[in-house]
């Protein structure tokens, strides 16, 4: 059973905390390791390590940060296998979809390496007679990251490269469920050269957030998870006068008109709602169905469902994996039945296939006939599970995303430019598909619903990135003749 610990100022180190919890394969049911929970003296190694680094990191020209950055980039290229078995191994996703989380989330490493270029101030000459204005952005200090269990390698690498590159330096907090990508994540880090304490890795839980939200020298925070524990984090965070930006859960809708091609929305559906297990922020969980698309689509979808294989992560025919925990087996099961109860129709229950082993299994389910006012619909399920809500209109479609809590995704399928025009134009969500179900942006823009779906000011990666780990500085400067000096006690106008 292997130890699985934090990497502070540089260096892979035991807990010392004696506080400890059990990491599982969710495809077996079998516990593979013990993570080490840090203490508060611990967490505050990790935040004086970064903040010495911080020091002469900050200082530290654009050409080496690019070039280490470079470094980086290649190690988590040529070790992306590795990666990605780490990553099946204690989140469940099959290897497929591992290699394509590490494949996004190098993206965001990429955009860093650009760093020089995302930094460049603007400068206007002569602002007034013999006066020049101009602006750069400076780092934070301490930044601190806490991450989510469905991206483990994605979601921190949605912040660490363009931070560090910004000049700040990082202590990560990873979710307690699946450590070890990140924890090596963070030693290949340090293989590129990079200076100890310019990335830190804590392991922990609820105590080591909070340290870290409280922490005078930590000075922003950037959050990924569920909606109570982001908007508790942006309230903590900023209660200690921090920037922050707590990223949280979604209900994310995709609307298929009459005129869609049948075909193409039903495999959308069918590889947004199961995909990764639906545990994706991004997933596809509501249908909106409108007018006779219903009866065809879910034909579609139902077809599409019985040919899916579901297993083990790790061989090469499985397309779904497990979940990720016991509990979230049960609950999604729970929410199955509950629908049932509830009064809608469950075409097909993922509780009927069975799975000969211990793994946190469940087969994908399809509820048609869902109201606004069932639980299936109302709460974030985080599984293989699709809703279909028949609307009359399209107008009906975009009032369900209008009056969700959740504004992360939204898509629609049509083959009329109009209505797809019109719907970017109404959806009430931060990010819109159009003919495409999961629309995560590339890392050269930036990632980030409404409403409950995003606590804080600015998106994730991209340009928003650089904003929030940057403070911007506007300097007013003139080289006038001292002979010509004088006291004026008149406020500054320009001439
Ligand atoms: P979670 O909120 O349970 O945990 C996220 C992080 O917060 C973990 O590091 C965890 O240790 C920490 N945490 C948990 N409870 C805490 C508490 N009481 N106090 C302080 N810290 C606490 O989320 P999860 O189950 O790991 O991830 C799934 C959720 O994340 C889903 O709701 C999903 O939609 C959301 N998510 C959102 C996005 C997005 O971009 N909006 C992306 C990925 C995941």
């Amino acid at each position: 059973m292997k130890t699985i610990s934090h990497l502070i100022d540089g260096q892979v180190v035991a807990g010392t905390s004696g506080n400890t919890t059990e990491v599982y394969n969710p495809a077996t049911g079998q516990q593979t390791g013990v993570l080490d929970l840090a203490s508060v003296e611990e967490v505050d190694a990790a935040v004086a390590s970064a903040q010495a680094a911080f020091e002469s990191w900050g200082k530290t020209s654009l050409a080496t940060r690019t070039k280490l950055m470079f470094a980086f980039r290649n190690l988590v290229t040529e070790n992306a296998t590795e990666l990605a078995a780490l990553l099946t191994a204690e989140h469940g996703k099959v290897l497929s979809d591992s290699a394509g989380e590490i494949a996004r989330a190098i993206e965001n490493i990429e955009y860093a390496c650009g760093i020089a270029e995302h930094l460049k101030g603007d400068y206007n000459e002569a602002a007034s007679t013999g006066v020049d204005v101009y602006s750069v952005r400076q780092p934070l200090g301490v930044v601190a990251g806490i991450t989510p269990f469905n991206f483990p390698m994605m979601v921190p690498l949605w912040m660490i490269p363009n931070a560090i590159a910004c000049g700040n330096t990082f202590v990560l907090k990873p979710s307690e469920r699946d450590p070890s990508a990140p924890l090596f994540m963070a030693e290949l880090f340090q293989q590129a050269g990079f200076p100890p304490g310019v990335l830190n890795v804590v392991q922990g839980d609820k105590l080591a957030v909070d340290r870290l939200l409280d922490h005078p020298d930590v000075k922003a925070a950037s959050f990924v998870g569920s909606t109570p524990i982001a908007k508790y984090v942006q309230e903590r965070a900023q209660a200690s006068g921090k920037r922050v930006q707590a990223l949280g859960g979604a209900k994310n809708h995709m609307v298929v008109l009459p005129d869609a091609d049948i075909d193409m929305a039903a495999d959308a559906a069918v590889s947004a709602a199961y995909g990764s297990a639906g545990e994706r922020c991004m997933a596809i969980s509501v249908v909106a169905a409108v007018g006779p698309v219903a009866d065809p689509l879910i034909d579609a979808i139902k077809v599409r469902m019985e040919k899916l294989t579901i297993g083990d992560g790790t061989n090469p025919e499985s397309e779904m994996g497990p979940l990720v925990t016991k509990q979230s087996q049960e609950r999604v099961a729970g929410y199955v039945a509950g629908a049932v109860e509830q009064g809608a129709d469950v075409v097909v229950d993922g509780r009927d296939q069975n799975f000969d082993n211990d793994g946190y299994f469940i087969g994908v389910t399809l509820i048609d006939n869902v109201t606004t006012d069932m639980d299936c619909y109302k709460d974030e399920i985080f599984g293989p599970v699709l809703s279909v809500v028949r609307c009359d209109t399209y107008q009906e479609g975009v009032d369900l995303i209008k009056n969700n809590p959740w504004g992360n995704g939204a898509a629609i399928f049509t083959q009329n430019g109009a209505a797809a025009r019109q719907f970017q134009e109404d959806a009430d969500a931060g990010m819109v598909g159009i003919n495409v179900p999961v629309p995560v942006p590339v890392g050269y823009h930036s990632f980030g619903g409404w409403k409950d779906s995003l606590f804080g000011d600015t998106t994730m990666y991209g340009p928003e990135g650089v904003r929030f780990f940057s403070k911007a500085k506007v300097i007013t400067s003139r080289w006038p003749d001292p002979a010509n000096s004088r006291v004026d006690l008149g406020f500054p106008t320009n001439q």
